[in-house]
């Protein structure tokens, strides 16, 4: 099964694409993991994608298409994949579809969270994420505190902020989603793939809420 998770970047797709991963048992890949796994290599692509990441500007299609079409080729994707993040633009949700062809494959459903830009800001400036590279788990200093402060409650390790999670970069990239991803809701639509939830941060809701939500909804599909 090949799931597309859609949403502002806060919108908490990532935990709950983990969650979902989990509990489906196919494999949870987040382009910009996949992305910031590159700039640690700090090599000649590492560098070119931070130098786009850092800003908040979107990587080039060409290469964010080239660089997660590699990571699909691995023998773990062959049961299907909850992807994160990706496809971002129109351009790459096409070439996704045209890859996926020739793997005799697609996309059988794309889960929007929907959430306001309001929350989405409240959200990520609270947002801290373990410094482990095999673990990645992500809290919140409000909605998923770690147990002790600063520590990630799974493995041990120091958790940080992203950079790209400073306010400034926060309002860029919900901007950067207006102009470009947000045009990926109707494109999957009107395939009619959508299943969207709307959600906002003060209902009590938490991802387990959702992942539970949305796994239902994939049960009767
Ligand atoms: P968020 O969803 O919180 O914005 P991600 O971890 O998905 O964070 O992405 C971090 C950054 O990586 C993005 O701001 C962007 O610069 C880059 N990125 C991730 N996925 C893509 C993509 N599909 N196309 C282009 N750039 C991407
Ligand atoms: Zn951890």
């Amino acid at each position: 099964m090949y799931i597309v998770m859609l949403g502002k970047p806060g919108s908490g797709k990532g935990t709950v694409g983990k969650m979902l991963s989990e509990s489906l048992g196919i494999i949870h890949i987040s382009s910009g993991e996949l992305f910031r796994s590159y700039i640690k290599k700090a090599g000649e692509i590492g560098k070119k994608i931070d130098s786009y990441v850092s800003k908040g500007n979107l990587v080039p299609d060409d290469l964010a298409i080239k660089l997660v079409e590699k990571r699909l080729l691995e023998s773990d994707c062959k049961e299907g994949v909850i992807l994160d993040g990706f496809p971002r633009t129109e351009v790459q949700a096409k070439e996704l579809d045209k890859f996926l062809k020739t793997q005799g494959s697609k996309i059988d459903i794309a889960i929007e969270l929907e959430l306001s830009d309001q929350d989405i800001i409240d959200r990520i400036v609270k947002r801290r994420v373990c410094t482990n590279v095999d673990c990645r788990e992500i809290y919140n200093l409000e909605f998923k505190k770690p147990k002790q402060e600063g520590i990630c409650d799974k493995c041990g390790s120091k958790l940080m902020q992203r950079d790209d999670d400073k306010i400034e970069t926060v309002e860029k990239r919900l901007k950067t989603y207006h102009e470009t991803s947000a045009k990926l809701v109707e494109y999957y639509k009107a395939q009619d793939l959508l299943y969207a939830v709307k959600l906002n941060i003060h209902s009590g809701k938490t991802s387990e809420d959702v992942a539970k939500e949305v796994k239902e909804y994939l049960n009767n599909y």
